[in-house]
C-alpha cells in the first residue's frame, strides 16, 4: 500500500548493498522505520529531504512488516540549526529525547507538530536556546502522558498552589512531581543512605515549570530564562528524564556535574 506523510529524520543509518534505513517521525504513523536507496548526497529534491532536522513529505509503501521511502520533498530544511554548533548539538539531543519518548509506530500528532515548532524556532532564534528546549520538553513529557505532578502533592494528594511569598515545595523525580514537606520528609528517611532524588524547589522554578507545560512553544518565542533559574530547570528535568526514559548519557556535562554535586 502507498501512503504519504509529513515526517522528520530522526537519523540513518548505513545498511549496506547502497541502502539506507531511516528512522522517521511521521505526524501520521508515529515513529518507524524505512528502508531506502534514496542517498543523502544525491542532488534530487529527495536526497535533500532525508538530511537531519529535515521536515519534509515522504512517500513511502506499507508493507506488512516493513516501510519503505520512494520519494521525499523537503517542507522546510531548517537549515540554520545546522550552520551553529549550539544550535546542532542541541536539536540533535531533543531528536534522541523524543526518539526515546516516542513506542514505535504509535502516531502522537500533538508532539509531532510541537518538535517541528521547536526546530523552526530554534533556527530563528538568537540566545538562550536552552529555554526552548526546555520547554518543548516538558510539553513533549505532557503529551506523552509523562507530565509531572505539579499541582498537589505527588503522595498524599495536599494542594501545593504557591504564590507570592508562598516560599518551596520539593520535587521527588521517582514521585514523578512535588511533594509536601512532611511526604519529603517521609521519602528521605525511607531512602536512607541511598540516592533520594529529592530536590528543593522555590515556587518561583515550580511556576517556570507549570508555564513550560501548559502554554504552546510559541509564547517562549521572546523569553528567556536567566541563568540561574536555566540551571535549576534543567537539572530538575535533566534528573526527571534520566531516571523516566533512562537516558543519563544525552545530558550536557554540566547538567550531569551539577546532578552530581547536588546528590
Ligand atoms: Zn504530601
Amino acid at each position: 500500500m502507498y501512503v504519504d506523510t509529513d515526517g522528520v529524520v530522526i537519523r540513518q543509518v548505513k545498511t549496506g548493498d547502497g541502502r539506507r534505513m531511516l528512522l522517521l517521525f511521521t505526524r501520521q504513523y508515529g515513529k518507524i522505520s524505512a528502508g531506502t536507496s534514496i542517498n543523502e548526497r544525491g542532488k534530487n529534491k529527495s536526497a535533500l529531504a532525508i538530511r537531519p532536522f529535515t521536515y519534509g513529505h515522504y512517500d513511502i509503501f506499507k508493507g506488512r512488516n516493513y516501510f519503505s521511502l520512494n520519494g521525499a520533498e523537503v517542507k522546510n530544511s531548517f537549515y540554520k540549526i545546522g550552520e551553529d554548533v549550539d544550535k546542532f548539538m542541541l536539536a540533535s539531543q531533543m531528536l534522541e529525547f523524543t526518539d526515546k519518548l516516542l513506542p514505535e509506530g504509535e502516531p502522537n500528532e500533538r508532539i509531532f507538530d510541537t518538535l517541528v515548532d521547536f526546530f523552526r524556532m530554534l533556527a530563528e532564534r538568537k540566545s538562550k536556546h536552552e529555554t526552548l528546549s526546555s520547554a518543548y520538553q516538558f510539553r513533549a513529557l505532557k503529551f506523552a502522558g509523562l507530565e509531572p505532578q505539579l499541582s498537589a502533592c505527588a503522595v498524599c494528594g495536599k494542594k501545593l498552589q504557591g504564590g507570592a511569598g508562598a516560599g518551596y515545595a520539593y520535587f521527588s523525580v521517582k514521585e514523578g512531581g512535588l511533594l509536601c514537606e512532611e511526604c519529603a520528609a517521609e521519602a528521605k528517611k525511607a531512602a536512607g543512605s541511598a540516592k533520594n532524588l529529592i530536590y528543593k524547589v522555590s515556587f518561583d522554578i515550580i511556576d517556570i515549570l507549570r508555564y513550560f507545560m501548559n502554554n504552546p512553544l510559541e509564547k517562549l518565542k521572546s523569553v528567556g530564562l536567566e541563568e540561574d533559574k536555566q540551571k535549576e530547570v534543567s537539572r530538575i528535568l535533566s534528573a526527571y528524564i534520566g531516571y523516566h526514559l533512562g537516558i543519563e548519557d544525552i545530558m550536557s556535562k554540566d547538567i550531569y556535574n551539577l546532578l552530581k554535586e547536588s546528590n
